[in-house]
C-alpha cells in the first residue's frame, strides 16, 4: 500500500486507559510534525470518531504531558461499534471529510478489533500502539502501562506485608490483568509472595492449602497470595473464604488493588516505550504500512497484523512461576 501522500494523521486512545498513553500521544504528535504531517487529536476514542470530536494539535498541545497518567484525549467504550457498520462508516466519513488520511489507535485488543474492521471494510490506513496495563497483546514483549502498574502493585503489596507481618495474617491480594497473569506473576516475584493464582495455570483450593501448610510456611509470620483477576477459582474474596473453610485457624484478609493500578505517573520504561512506539507508528503509516500494531520484540521494532495481535497473548514464562515458588520456600 502506498500512503506516501499522507498529510494528516488522527490519533485516539480507546478502551482501558494506561499510564504512558500521554507519552504515546506526545510522540505521535511530534513525530507527525517532524514529518510535515498535521496531527489531529480525536477525543474519547471511537465515540469521538463518530461524533467528529477532532482538534488539530501543535507541538505545544502535548507539552508537559509525558509525566501524566491517564490520557489527555480521554477514552471511552462504544460497544455498538462492533455490531453497527453504519457507525463505522460514519467514523470513516468523518475522517475523510476532514481530509485525515490515516489513524493511530492507542489501546488494547478490543480497540484493535475495531481498528481491524475499519481498515478491512474501508481500506483505511490504521496503525495500532499497544496501551494496556495487562500486557496481554501478542506481538510485543511489553505493552504501555504494564511497568507502571506492576510498580504500583509492588509498592502496595510491600505495605500490605508490613501489616500482615505484625498480625500473622494471610493476605489474598487481587491484582488486575483481565485474563492474563502477567501483573500477578511479576508482582509475586518482586514482593516475595508465598503463592500466585493466575488464569493460565490450573490451581485448586486444596493445593493452595497444602502449600501453605508446609513446615516452613507454617512458621512464617505472614503470607501473601497474589490472585490475578480472571482466575478459574474466582475472586480473591471467594478464594480466601474457601481456604478459610479448610484452614479455619488462619487469619485471612483480602485486598483488591483495583484501579490504582491504572493511574499514576508513568515509569521511565513506560515513557520510553511509548515514545518509541509513537514514533514507529507514524513512520509505519508514512512508509505505507496499515492494519498492523507496532511493538517491540527482543529489542527490535515489530509489526503484527491486528487480527493476530488480538487473537492471543504471549504465554507466561513457566520458568518465572517456578522461580517464584522456589524463592518463597
Ligand atoms: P481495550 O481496547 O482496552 O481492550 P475494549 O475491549 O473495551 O478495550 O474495547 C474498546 C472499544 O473498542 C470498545 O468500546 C468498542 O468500541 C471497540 N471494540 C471492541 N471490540 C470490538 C469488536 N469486536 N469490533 C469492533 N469494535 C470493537
Amino acid at each position: 500500500m502506498d500512503n506516501s501522500k499522507i498529510r494528516k494523521i488522527g490519533v485516539l486512545t480507546s478502551g482501558g486507559d494506561a499510564p504512558g498513553m500521554n507519552a504515546a500521544i506526545r510522540s505521535v504528535v511530534r513525530s507527525c510534525i517532524f514529518n510535515n504531517i498535521i496531527p489531529v487529536g480525536i477525543y474519547r476514542g471511537y465515540k469521538g470518531l463518530v461524533r467528529k470530536n477532532f482538534v488539530t494539535m501543535q507541538s505545544h498541545s502535548v507539552s508537559k504531558i509525558i509525566q501524566l497518567g491517564g490520557t489527555i484525549l480521554k477514552s471511552s467504550r462504544l460497544p455498538e461499534f462492533a455490531t453497527d457498520k453504519l457507525l463505522r462508516k460514519m467514523a470513516i466519513d468523518n475522517l475523510r471529510e476532514d481530509l485525515i488520511d490515516a489513524l493511530v489507535v492507542i489501546g488494547g485488543d478490543g480497540s484493535f478489533r475495531g481498528a481491524n474492521l475499519l481498515s478491512e471494510e474501508f481500506g483505511y490506513p490504521i496503525v495500532g500502539i499497544p496501551g494496556t496495563i495487562d500486557n496481554d497483546i501478542y506481538g510485543t514483549d511489553y505493552t504501555i502501562g504494564f511497568d507502571t502498574a506492576i510498580n504500583t502493585a509492588m509498592e502496595a503489596i510491600d505495605k500490605i506485608r508490613d501489616t500482615a507481618d505484625s498480625h500473622n495474617h494471610l493476605f489474598f491480594v487481587e491484582v488486575m490483568g483481565r485474563d492474563a497473569g502477567f501483573i500477578a506473576t511479576y508482582t509475586a516475584i518482586a514482593t516475595g509472595a508465598e503463592a500466585t493464582v493466575i488464569p493460565e495455570v490450573h490451581t485448586s483450593i486444596e493445593s493452595i492449602c497444602t502449600y501453605m501448610q508446609t513446615e516452613r510456611r507454617k512458621n512464617k509470620t505472614s503470607g501473601i497470595v497474589i490472585v490475578s483477576e480472571g482466575s478459574e477459582l474466582g475472586s480473591a474474596v471467594e478464594i480466601a473464604a474457601k481456604v478459610n473453610e479448610i484452614l479455619p485457624d488462619y487469619k485471612t484478609r483480602v485486598t483488591t488493588l483495583g484501579h490504582i493500578q491504572r493511574g499514576g505517573s508513568p515509569s521511565t520504561r513506560d515513557r520510553v516505550l511509548a515514545s518509541l512506539l509513537g514514533n514507529y507508528a507514524v513512520n509505519a503509516l508514512r512508509d505505507g504500512k496499515s492494519g498492523v500494531m507496532v511493538g517491540i520484540k527482543g529489542g527490535q521494532v515489530s509489526y503484527t497484523p491486528f487480527k493476530e495481535a488480538c487473537s492471543r497473548h504471549n504465554p507466561i514464562d513457566a520458568n518465572m512461576l517456578e522461580i517464584a515458588k522456589i524463592l518463597s520456600i
